[in-house]
């Protein structure tokens, strides 16, 4: 396996990461809106004790969707076809038109100056706080390392280290594999002549 297969991103674009990858192929770690409470508090972005609604939960899928499909467009050629293939087509406009209701200030009083949240609702702000990562992973120049996978089944999110920036898989052992297979399958059975496709 190579080297930084499966590092996680640096912080704090890791929590972006890892919110991404709260759906996989075989689960969804915040299927329910008490899941959701869980998996926010594990990671400070709430206060223990706040109650999330269905509506709330749905805003959250949203956001996660969204930023699957932003990095989608990281990996290199961007995958966004064929359909489906476990990408939302309209994630991307439906997390603008969300953004709009997840306002963020530039905090001065902090030191670099960051972005903050200003909604009064937790769960709001929590996801605004991700947002508000994404800006800060632009500014940082890691943003586009974050790639979700090529793999259609799968679209884990994963950060390439590599040199190149070429890396398109979350794992060579898994997905990569997999794809290599499939290919070789095609080629294997297919009528049309190596190298026509
Ligand atoms: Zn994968």
């Amino acid at each position: 396996m190579a080297e930084h297969e499966r590092t996680p991103a640096p912080m704090p674009l890791r929590q972006v990461e890892e919110f991404i990858n709260t759906r996989r192929a075989d689960g969804d770690d915040f299927a329910t809106p008490a899941q959701l409470a869980y998996w926010l508090q594990t990671k400070d972005l709430i206060a223990a004790g706040i109650v999330i609604t269905e509506e709330q939960r749905d805003r959250a899928e949203t956001v996660r969707e969204g930023l699957r499909a932003l990095i989608a467009e990281n990996n290199e050629p961007p995958v966004a076809s064929p359909r489906p293939d476990g990408l939302d087509p309209a994630a991307r406009s439906n997390l603008a038109e969300l953004a709009r209701q997840l306002p963020l200030a530039l905090d001065l009083s902090a030191h670099p100056p960051r972005l903050t949240p200003q909604s009064p609702e937790p769960v709001d702000n929590a996801l605004a706080t991700l947002l508000g990562l994404v800006a800060e992973a632009v500014a940082a120049g890691t943003w586009s390392r974050l790639k979700a996978c090529r793999e259609p089944s799968c679209r884990w999110a994963f950060y390439d280290y590599s040199r190149n920036r070429r890396r398109t898989w979350c794992s060579m052992d898994l997905c990569g594999n997999r794809a290599k297979a499939r290919a070789s399958h095609h080629r294997k059975t297919s009528s049309t002549p190596a190298g026509a496709n």
